[in-house]
């Protein structure tokens, strides 16, 4: 804490005092002098998250101010022709438990600890004066994850049908957000760069999007010239949005190009059949969300890269991710190196392109780095 990192562990708390009732946290030290004030989440492991630390306690003013200080950040690093982008990122922006994503005219706002869902009122008049959007869309998830930090949208789990949907651009392409399910945001802010990369390398090539979602890389590849991109997932309305998105950027939407299926066994078939592809994109949900999945995590992330990387054709590029914050960078380009040893592939890593400067992340807090992607092109 004196490092200035937020968290503060249950088991690091000698004495308390108080209910806690209003969300606060105050550390005091040994002789009763105020180190910091934060967010409480007494049932969580990391009791309290850090706001201030000269004593400042968090009310409606140091909020606006946190969120105008993110604000103008977003203005130097949202590219143009981009409307959906995220606002407030956490502890990246000094806002510990806060995220939000703006979709255009609609905004998402994310309260991601029990001490933020607290202050929801203030942090939502905040919110209004300072991003400004013509709705608010207010969304409590107060249990935190042992990471601290989670991926947007859990597996499986597409925007409910018939939700309310906010249309958004990015990099001029038309994409849209579910806002009204009870899930997270509904569209994966995080892989702008990434999208951006696979667009400069699609023209005339074929491109096999796993783990696909609404299939927004597929968009990506199709507005760099892509010959066909195909969306492989197992939610029936993440498809369903894909098709649509497709419609919305006027390209054809063809239903061998949306396939239903588990990823790993459409892979396998596909390897059978000796396919190959020139652009692959992996991009699964987080195989370890505690650290007793690692293992287990570590193994998937293996196997589906390796039959990944089987399909890619001579000159051709996977771009692989986990957006696991458990597994760390290291370790996540390990498995991808044994993955291509099993592939009998080989493979150079070009980049490294994990969220855009819109998910800053603390060096205070670097648990807040969690997406993860490898650019590597096969040999040819
Ligand atoms: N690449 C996407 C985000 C992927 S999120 C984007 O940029 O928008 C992970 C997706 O994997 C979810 O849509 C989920 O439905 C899907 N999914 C999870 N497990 C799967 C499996 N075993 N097979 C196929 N799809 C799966």
């Amino acid at each position: 804490m004196l490092r200035r990192h937020p968290w503060v562990f249950s088991g690091a708390i000698a004495s308390q005092s108080g209910d806690g009732s209003d969300g606060r946290a105050e550390l005091v030290d040994a002789r009763g002098k105020t180190l910091a004030c934060g967010a409480h989440s007494p049932r969580s492991q990391i009791v309290a998250r850090l706001w201030s630390f000269d004593g400042r306690v968090p009310d409606l003013s140091l909020f606006r101010e946190r969120f105008e200080a993110a604000r103008s950040f977003r203005r130097e690093v949202v590219p143009p022709e981009t409307t959906g982008f995220r606002a407030v990122n956490s502890e990246g922006d000094l806002c510990p438990g806060v995220l939000v994503d703006v979709f255009g005219e609609v905004a998402v706002m994310e309260l991601v600890t029990e001490g933020t869902e607290r202050w929801r009122d203030e942090l939502e008049r905040a919110a209004r004066d300072v991003v400004g959007p013509g709705r608010l869309v207010v969304r409590e998830s107060g249990s935190e994850r042992d990471s601290g930090r989670r991926p947007p949208l859990p597996p499986g789990e597409g925007p409910g049908e018939g939700g309310e949907r906010a249309s958004f651009l990015e990099n001029g392409l038309t994409f849209f957000a579910d806002v009204s399910s009870g899930q997270k945001t509904g569209f994966y802010l995080d892989q702008r760069d990434n999208r951006a990369r696979l667009r400069s390398l699609a023209r005339g090539r074929s491109v096999l999007n796993l783990f696909s979602y609404s299939g927004a890389f597929s968009i990506a590849a199709l507005a760099g010239g892509a010959s066909r991109a195909v969306d492989v997932d197992s939610s029936e309305t993440a498809l369903a949005l894909a098709r649509e998105h497709r419609r919305a950027n006027g390209f054809p939407a063809a239903d061998l190009d949306f396939v239903r299926a588990d990823v790993f066994d459409d892979v396998r078939r596909r390897v059978a059949a000796g396919e190959s592809w020139d652009l692959v994109v992996c991009d699964p949900p987080a195989f370890a969300k505690k650290r007793g999945d690692l293992r287990r995590a570590a193994r998937g992330y293996q196997d589906v890269n390796r039959l990944a990387m089987s399909l890619v054709a001579p000159g051709g590029w996977l771009l692989t991710c986990s957006c696991s914050g458990l597994l760390s960078a290291d370790l996540f380009q390990k498995i991808v190196f044994s993955a291509s040893l099993e592939a009998a592939a080989t493979f150079a890593l070009a980049a490294r392109q994990g969220a855009g400067a819109d998910h800053p992340v603390s060096i205070d807090c670097p648990e807040g780095e969690y997406l993860k992607g490898l650019w590597l092109r096969r040999s040819a």
